[in-house]
């Protein structure tokens, strides 16, 4: 039975899919050497020795030794270098490698073959000494340590002792002299603890290191990591045995560090930096500046031709882009190295394009190699990575909307739209929370920070919702309205003063970074289009309409235009109640509330409808051809009114309303839980007439844009049902209003009345909504709310514990809670469908556009996800990749 397998000279005895026997690494340096990638050449002893050597108590067949000992002459031959030399010695690393990636678990014995002669050997070849001691030295801790379990602290005590003999602090300012004292100090430490010396044989030093590896798989490090991590059924790890090559052996050695491609903008460019005579903690330590990769094809063109040959061959056998660490060991080169490179979102894409049209890769694959975080970041600016690294975080917070963004800070959204179009600032706002009657300064501000709130609360909808940086529940930030000035850990900032944020991570710095915008047209055209095309054939068993459909939440025409462009393919939500905050519409809302009857407020709902009518007319032409759902009033009416004096004095003339009166009014309004109160569907049962305006509006609105030739889809969406009787009159109102519309217009379209599933009892007895509704849209944000009992906007206080108490994975706001929130979904499709087969169904929370969430839509059988307009092409990745 083989044990042992040889690698290196352009050949290996193993292959890529032996990992079970020789491990990870063992199986990619196989890989990688029979590929033609000079990898310094070695052996791997594989798992199943491990396994015996635990079964036979810790002992090794004879077999084995044998193998070892045939293998190693064939190493040294290759080489043509001897262990222990004492001209040219051959020095190995001792490495475990198991089946799964056990990062740093087990041990590791670098320099083995070190010994009195070995020291001799290597300053020769080096022509330096300090090096050549240095190097014992570390091998004889690495050794002790490792395989003899002698007291780290011993050697730390016996190297501070020379130091301090010499006065010195620093292990750089002994020279070779010192370093042979510390030899023979370590030498006896050895001694002291073993009972023995320290072996100068070279194979006793061999298999010492190899027992220590294997004796490493059962250390209790290893044991919880592969607890923790769920690593089962592996029988032991393997060990590779292979040669040590150094970089700093004289002006013909050299090391460094390359991508095959350009890791930031995806450029098909061979990109690397190298030293000569240097080692590579050399380039990272950055004592010495290494030089670009392009001048080793003037200095050594010869030497940066194989490393080019290396580039397209790894990449031909990888189809990646990789990230290699080569070394040149007097003349020779050898790769130590090669992964997938890490990248930016830009060059993730444009790598991945560029490689299908080389014909490395598929489409599919294409799609599978970039992730949803990588595509968002083409969309924003963000900061210059060189001058983040230096700029201190002076403040965290929820991730709510991603982005970067620059600007001098004000505290209210007035203030905002002054600064912005009157002195032609750039700002951002800062506030506890922000609320409708924002929306003005939200629109200028070049970002939104608030220092309570959670991933569904105002701030955060309303700022993906208009694709702008936002940062939500930052506690550091103390704000004081009246003094205008913003306490971050003691230190305070006014008005005016410079901050810069960072919406993807959460993160806010003082003062101007540099901003950069990935510049990307063509390709992710190009992309997107192959993820479109995934999805949208992909087969959907049992459903009446397969495809999954990418819509979106918009509330006005421009919104609706953006996200279009994007690839939305309709709107999914349309919150009707933005629009009553634009100038042209408050105070008559405002009147509308404050009625003192239903005749006061059909007469200002009439003056109402003409203007929302219009609005919907925008949007019936942007999304011509198209489906748009528009929701029905939904939040609770204290939301539109004013609660300052002066407001109210203004609501008072306008209404004729005494102001006693109008803050008794508004005072009625108040209620102990809004977010449970007097909203969604429960206002359209006490003031139907308020619907029946909005179902007039958008009805109208529809059969005119249809007048003009135009195709409507009309979706009427009542919100907040639990009952399904609250919808069946609610609907039964609606139809007559429609039939009005249409007997007036003297024409019909085609339109549907449906529902938000968004409380518990909705879902549960969605067979019964579903004898009414036509379609479900899933709420998930209110959904979410009320199966956690959480109140939206004030998770702010306890939730970002939650997360890192690890109570929660996730904020159940961003990330759908696919085990409980996920189960009323479920229940809702399958009960649902059951009354009404072809029942459309829908989502419109905010996880509509967050890829976990949408592969679950996309699993339990929706018919389409709705999210902000910036975040479609995430949603159209996400769908690929659940297809996938
Ligand atoms: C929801 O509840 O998920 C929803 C989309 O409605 P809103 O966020 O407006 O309450
Ligand atoms: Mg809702």
């Amino acid at each position: 039975e083989k044990n042992v397998y040889f690698f290196g000279g352009g050949k290996a005895e193993g292959t890529a899919d032996m990992r079970e026997l020789l491990g990870g690494k063992g199986a990619n340096l196989a890989d990688m050497s029979s590929a033609g990638v000079p990898v310094p050449a070695g052996f791997t002893i594989s798992t199943r020795a491990c396994a015996a050597y635990y079964e036979n108590n810790k002992q090794h067949p004879e077999s084995l030794q044998k193998e070892v000992a045939e293998h190693l002459a064939r190493l040294e031959k290759l080489m043509g270098k001897k262990l222990g030399d004492a001209n040219d010695p051959l020095l190995v690393s001792v490495r475990s490698g198991a089946a799964a990636s056990m990062p740093g678990m087990m041990d590791t014995v670098l320099n083995l073959g070190m010994n009195d002669k070995a020291v001799e050997g290597l300053a020769k070849v080096s022509g330096n000494d300090r090096f050549a001691w240095d190097a014992y030295r570390r091998f004889l801790q690495m050794f002790g340590d490792v395989v003899k379990g002698c007291d780290h602290e011993k050697f730390e005590e016996a190297l501070n002792s020379v130091k301090a003999e010499k006065g010195v602090e620093e292990d750089l300012d002994l020279d070779t002299e010192d370093l042979k004292k510390v030899v023979e100090k370590y030498k006896a430490v050895y001694r002291d603890h073993v009972g023995t010396d320290f072996p100068q044989d070279p194979v006793e030093q061999l298999w010492g290191s190899i027992n220590a590896v294997f004796g490493s798989w059962h250390n209790p490090r290893a044991e919880k990591y592969r607890r923790l991590n769920n690593i089962k059924g592996l029988i032991g790890t393997a060990v590779n045995v292979q040669s040590m090559v150094y970089g700093n052996l004289g002006d013909t050695s050299g090391t460094g560090v390359c991508f095959t491609r350009d890791a930031s903008t995806g450029e098909n460019y061979f990109y690397g930096e190298y030293l000569m005579n240097a080692q590579g903690e050399d380039v990272v330590a950055g004592i010495r500046t290494p030089q670009p990769l392009q001048s080793l094809a003037d200095a050594n063109p010869e030497m940066y031709k194989q490393l080019d040959d290396i580039r397209s061959k790894l990449e031909k056998h990888y189809r990646d882009m990789q990230d290699l660490e080569f070394t040149i060991q007097q003349g020779t080169l050898y790769i130590l190295q090669t992964r997938n490179g890490k990248r930016t979102g830009l060059a993730a894409i444009k790598i991945a394009v560029d490689m299908v049209a080389e014909g490395l890769i598929t489409k599919e694959e294409a799609v599978t190699r970039v992730t949803p975080e990588q595509l968002d970041q083409v969309f924003h600016p963000m900061i210059d990575p060189a001058a983040r690294k230096s700029a201190p975080v002076i403040a965290k917070g929820l991730n709510a909307s991603p982005g970067a963004a620059a600007g001098e800070i004000v505290f209210t959204a007035d203030e905002a739209e002054d600064w912005v179009k009157n002195k032609g600032k750039k700002v951002l706002l800062v506030r506890r929370e922000t609320s409708p009657e924002d929306i003005g300064g939200m629109h200028v501000a070049e970002g939104i920070l608030t220092s309570t709130g959670g991933m569904t609360s105002h701030a955060a909808v309303v700022a993906r919702g208009m694709g702008k940086p936002s940062i939500v529940g930052c506690k550091a930030l103390q704000i004081d309205h009246a003094k205008k000035t913003l306490t971050v850990e003691g230190k305070v900032y006014k008005e005016g003063d410079f901050f810069t944020m960072d919406g993807t991570a959460g993160e806010v710095f003082e003062g101007t970074l540099p901003l950069i915008k990935p510049e990307l047209k063509g390709e992710l055209d190009e992309f997107l289009a192959w993820a479109d095309e995934i999805r949208t054939t992909a087969n959907r068993p049992g459903l009446t309409d397969q495809v999954f459909r990418i819509r979106t939440n918009a509330d006005t025409p421009g919104d609706a235009t953006v996200a279009r462009n994007y690839g939305a393919q309709g709107i999914g939500l349309c919150r009707t109640e933005h629009m009553f905050f634009e100038e042209d519409k408050i105070a008559t809302f405002r009147e509308m509330i404050v009625a003192k009857d239903v005749e006061a407020r059909k007469a200002a709902l009439a003056k109402l409808m003409p203007l929302q009518k219009k609005d919907f007319v925008g949007i019936f032409e942007a999304m011509a051809g198209l489906p748009v759902t528009i929701r029905l009033l939904d939040p609770p009416l204290h939301e539109f009114v004013p609660h300052e004096a002066a407001q109210i004095e203004q609501l008072a003339k306008s209404t004729g309303v005494s102001v006693d009166e109008l803050k008794r009014k508004i005072e009625s309004l108040h209620e102990l839980n809004p977010m449970l109160g007097h909203r969604g569907c429960r206002l359209g049962i006490t003031y139907p007439e308020v619907y029946d305006m909005q179902v007039e509006a958008i009805m109208s609105a529809a059969v005119e844009v249809a007048k003009k030739g135009m195709e409507v889809e009309p979706e009427i969406m009542i919100p907040l049902v639990g009952a399904v009787k609250e919808l069946s009159i609610l609907k039964a109102n609606a139809e007559k209003v429609v039939a009005r519309v249409f007997e007036e217009a003297g024409t019909t379209t085609a339109y549907k009345i449906g529902t938000m599933i968004e409380i518990p009892r909705a879902a549960l007895t969605a067979d019964e909504v579903a004898q009414e509704a036509e379609f479900f849209s899933f709420g998930t944000n209110d959904l979410t709310q009320m199966t956690f009992g959480y109140s939206r906007d004030d998770v702010g206080t306890f939730l970002p514990q939650y997360v890192e108490d690890e109570i929660l994975e996730h904020d159940p706001f961003a990330v759908l809670d696919q085990t409980g929130v996920g189960q009323l979904v479920e229940i809702g499709v399958e009960r649902g469908r059951k009354a009404r087969p072809d029942l459309k169904v829908g989502i419109c929370g905010e996880h509509g556009g967050e890829p976990s969430s949408v592969e679950f839509c996309y699993r339990t059988g929706l018919n389409y996800v709705s999210c902000s307009p910036y975040r479609v092409p995430i949603a159209r990745l996400a769908a690929a990749h659940a297809v996938l």
